[in-house]
């Protein structure tokens, strides 16, 4: 069986054939080389990547009289480099949400994410393109440019974490951080032909991470092999003090060494709801495929049937745009933000919003505004979270009979630059196969399924709540019935 990147790496530097600081140098020069074609980075990191990864060898190896000496320093991510979405904090590092209002804004502190992968001895090298305050599905809104599909540069990359997606795709780095609120890590992943997993609401701290829509958002992690997802994740999930939402994941020190799930009588349903009408004939064929390697493996695939699911687009759109109407009103160019000058303080907010807030920002301000607003908050607020509610409810019954959830991760493969900026709705149907686990709180694992029609189409598994480690290991089991993960753009 083919080793995963981060196994090789590792393989690498713990023989002393490579050293940490080789890596983020090679990490570096090929986004120079590479990313002015895809733009998956909005800044670079070369300092604090080079010190992050001297530091990295010297807790590998020591120089004793002239002679280098391997420490035995054997923790899985160190001197491995990495890629920071640009709505983690970094400390000392611009942290600018893909958007023009904290362009320039330098970060005070790091994420907690972020501490436990440089403890772990991790390298940052970049911060990955956005879409703005990941508001979006294709990596356009970013406020930097477009991202571009490694696979084919007139394509999206997927969004909102466009650059974590392609960069691991072209190879920048083997392993990435990006964010879910409701498919952001898994949509791009299987645009780009990369694993993504949204882990269990709380699993991974959110502190010094953006907050979008903070009920739904996510850290998730992104590798081409779910074994890399695994062991980044490992070594970030737990409580954190400084999020009250974080939960210890149980059986969280007994997810590595990353075994198979054995496939045998499982009980897989297979999911695509309103979908349905608009898969692309390819992606259904991977999918198919992709069902019957679970088939081969021993598992039992039951059709499902999920009602509530045809509520599920509108309802995390109501819910969305309400909170992000209230987190993004931080950003006022008083507190945090740029801000454009005026004698009256109210024209210098709403100038400041206006003038550095993109299109796709403004327009969930408004509508999340509205939602909230007095006479209509029953209608769309309230009514929305008990929606929400009775979706959770019915896929949690779900899970009484069957023991995962498998569905394509979007419809169709990635579109044209431009195809749909121009069209919110048709941007948001991205979503409707990803909102579901979002809303109901539970983890989903994208994995690549193969091409359709020349590009990466995905499936997403999904389990109930704190299942994660579960979800991983049957991640592995079909990575090591397939081979699409291996795929390479060229
Ligand atoms: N595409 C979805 C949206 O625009 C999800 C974004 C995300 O998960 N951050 O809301």
């Amino acid at each position: 069986m083919k080793k995963s990147p981060i196994a090789n790496l590792r393989e690498g530097l713990d023989s002393g054939d490579l050293s940490s600081e080789y890596l983020a140098l090679r990490s570096i020069e090929k986004i120079k080389r590479l990313d002015g074609r895809i733009n998956a980075i909005n800044a670079e990191m070369g300092e604090f990547a080079l010190n992050a990864a001297r530091l990295a060898d010297r807790r590998l190896r020591s120089n004793v009289d002239g002679r280098l000496r391997l420490n035995g320093d054997r923790q899985p991510f160190l001197g491995i480099p990495v890629v920071v979405k640009d709505n983690m904090a970094c400390k000392g590092q611009l942290f600018q949400n893909g958007s023009k209002i904290t362009k320039g804004f330098i970060s005070p502190f790091s994420a907690t994410v972020v501490n436990r992968l440089l403890s772990a001895g991790a390298v940052p090298v970049a911060r990955a393109a956005m879409d703005e305050f990941a508001l979006g599905s294709s990596g356009e809104y970013h406020a930097f440019g477009p991202t571009r599909n490694p696979w084919d540069t007139s394509k999206v990359a997927g969004g909102s974490s466009s650059g974590s997606a392609a960069a691991v795709a072209a190879g920048y780095a083997p392993f990435a951080l990006g964010s879910d609120t409701g498919g952001s890590v898994r949509l791009p992943g299987a645009f780009c032909g990369v694993s993504a997993l949204r882990p269990t609401y709380g699993v991974l701290s959110r502190y010094g991470v953006t907050a979008m829509a903070s009920s739904l958002d996510q850290v998730g992690p992104m590798a081409k092999h779910v074994e890399d997802i695994a062991m980044g994740f490992s070594v970030m999930a737990g409580v954190d003090p400084h999020d009250s939402t974080s939960v210890d994941l149980p059986g969280i020190q007994d997810l590595l060494p990353l075994i198979p799930k054995d496939l045998k009588n499982l009980k897989i349903g297979y999911f695509a709801g309103d979908s349905v009408k608009a898969i692309q004939p390819a992606v259904q064929s991977c999918v198919s495929k992709a069902l019957e390697t679970l088939e081969g493996g021993g598992a039992k695939i039951i059709n499902i049937d999920l009602p509530c699911a045809s509520y599920a687009l509108e309802t995390y759109c109501l819910l969305n745009t309400a909170e992000v109407s209230s987190n993004l009103s931080r950003f006022d160019g008083v507190r945090y933000g740029n801000r454009v000058s005026s004698s009256n303080l109210a024209d210098m907010v709403a100038g400041s919003r206006n003038m550095h807030l993109g299109l796709e920002a403004k327009r969930r301000i408004l509508l999340g505004t509205f939602c909230l607003s007095k006479g209509h908050y029953d209608a769309y607020y309230l009514k929305a979270l008990k929606a929400r509610n009775a979706i959770a409810r019915s896929v949690m019954e779900i899970f009484n009979s069957i023991d995962f959830i498998v569905t394509p991760v979007s419809p169709i493969t990635a579109f044209a630059l431009g195809e749909k900026v121009a069209d919110p709705l048709e941007m948001y149907m991205m979503d409707i196969l990803t909102v579901l686990p979002a809303l109901a709180d539970i983890p989903a694992l994208a994995v690549p399924a193969g091409l359709a029609d020349g590009l990466p189409a995905g499936v997403q598994f999904i389990g109930p709540r704190l299942s994660d480690c579960d979800l991983l290991r049957l991640g592995y089991a079909f990575q090591q019935l397939t081979d699409h993960h291996l795929l390479e753009n060229t």
